[in-house]
């Protein structure tokens, strides 16, 4: 078990010090801001979304190393995927981070389980969900930034 979580601790670490997809989307047609107060993670998500598939996802912003993690395999995670694939992802990823639930068979779920550790520490929740909670702002192209309170 402590091989594992050092495994995960690696994978957060590395996307927070090279996050993937960094930086403005020229082309974007969907963005919005969010923001977690208890932490001070801000992160900017742009789309491109083309019907209902997205097909360039992009973040810019700073925190901490969760919260930049966890936008940072969201962006790889959504592009090519469905705007419902990610709302549906995204009602388990919450059970994963809040209840440390992994529901078997989803092969998309097994790449975040970096993140179950983080059930243990609620202050921290809100870091790995705020990448989500902006993404599904960004769908509705919101112009106020959400925030985690
Ligand atoms: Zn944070």
């Amino acid at each position: 078990m402590s091989e594992l979580r050092e495994l995960y601790q690696q994978v957060i670490l590395d996307h927070s010090k090279k996050p993937r997809n960094f930086g403005p989307l020229a082309n974007a047609n969907c963005q919005a801001d969010g923001y977690n107060p208890l932490c001070g993670d801000k992160v900017k998500i742009y789309l491109k979304i083309n019907g209902d598939v997205i097909e360039e996802a992009t973040f810019e912003g700073s925190g901490c190393a969760i919260s930049t993690a966890s936008v940072s395999m969201l962006t790889e995670f959504a592009k090519g995927k469905k705007v419902s694939e990610v709302n549906a992802l995204f009602d388990k990823f919450h059970l994963l981070v809040t209840e440390g639930l992994h529901e078997e068979g989803s092969p998309d779920l097994d790449k975040l389980e970096v993140f179950a550790g983080v059930s243990e520490f609620p202050m921290r929740v809100k870091c790995a969900t705020l990448a989500w909670h902006t993404i599904k702002a960004a769908f509705e192209n919101k112009k106020e930034a959400v925030s985690t309170e």
